[in-house]
């Protein structure tokens, strides 16, 4: 048996760990970080919870007998893939990363690109007074020095997160979202600015069809920088990297 721990959080995580663990020869450990509520799980023994930085990561994968390390974090978990790289490294074992692409930008529509929280922030300040945040609820703290900017806020979890922004509504609700009920809420809230993670993937991408379709421009914020080593960028393919050099 090759004992596969997956870094997950991420709808293809689910799926890779899930599709991984039906198959003959592997044992899979799927590793949540714990934010979520109510996240979808795959059919695998799974894990909760940070490691502990670099050294716990080593320590959990030794003590656990890990023999490969799958990083199908977010995008923008940043310093979980960091962490990965150099606990992988450490430990001698090999990393599989999964990166799911990153929308692009069509010729028509109207992009202002930020950074950070803090840049997307800057832009609206001043240009902007109804926003649709649709970026989480992690950095909305960057967002409270906008008293005059109302926010629509939505998020998969239930939070007090919103509560330091001075005017705001909160919705609840996971993906995925279709093209109609986004450009009905667009359209309902008088949304004037779309702000998004460049997070890729299909299922939250109808707010972009949406904002292109009601010419509302968006921030998006742009994703932090991919550490070097190859990238699968599709299940099926990192699937298939996984069962080919493993077996
Ligand atoms: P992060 O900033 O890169 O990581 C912060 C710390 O959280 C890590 O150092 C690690 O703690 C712990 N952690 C992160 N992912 C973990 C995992 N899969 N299993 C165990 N511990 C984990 O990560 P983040 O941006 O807060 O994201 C947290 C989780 O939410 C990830 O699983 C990610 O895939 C998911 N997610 C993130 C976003 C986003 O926009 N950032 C969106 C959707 C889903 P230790 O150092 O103690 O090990």
């Amino acid at each position: 048996m090759t004992k596969m721990l997956v870094l997950g959080g991420t709808a293809e995580a689910v799926e890779f760990a899930g599709g991984l663990a039906g198959a003959r020869g592997f044992d899979v450990v799927y590793s949540l970080a714990g934010r979520t509520r109510m996240p979808t799980l795959p059919d695998c023994a799974l894990r909760r919870g940070g490691f502990g930085g670099v050294e716990g990561l080593v320590s959990y994968m030794r003590d656990n007998d890990i023999d490969a390390l799958v990083d199908a974090t977010h995008p923008f978990a940043a310093q979980m893939a960091a962490h990965a790289c150099d606990a992988a490294a450490l430990a001698g074992i090999p990393l599989f990363k999964f990166l799911r692409p990153a929308w692009d930008e069509p010729a028509d529509a109207s992009w202002f690109h930020a950074a950070t929280s803090s840049d997307a922030a800057g832009i609206i300040n001043g240009r902007f007074g109804r926003v649709f945040l649709s970026s989480g609820l992690g950095d909305i703290a960057a967002f409270a020095h906008l008293p005059n900017v109302w926010f629509l806020v939505r998020s998969i979890d239930p939070s007090n997160g919103p509560s330091v922004l001075a005017q705001h509504h909160h919705i609840t609700s996971r993906g995925p979202f279709d093209l109609a009920a986004e450009t009905a809420l667009l359209r309902d809230w008088q949304i004037e600015v779309l702000v998004s993670k460049n997070s890729g993937g299909d299922a939250t991408r109808a707010k972009l069809d949406a904002a292109l379709a009601l010419g509302i421009p968006v921030v998006m914020i742009d994703r932090p920088p991919v550490l070097p080593g190859t990238v699968y960028t599709s299940v099926s393919s990192i699937m298939d990297a996984v069962k080919i050099i493993l077996r």
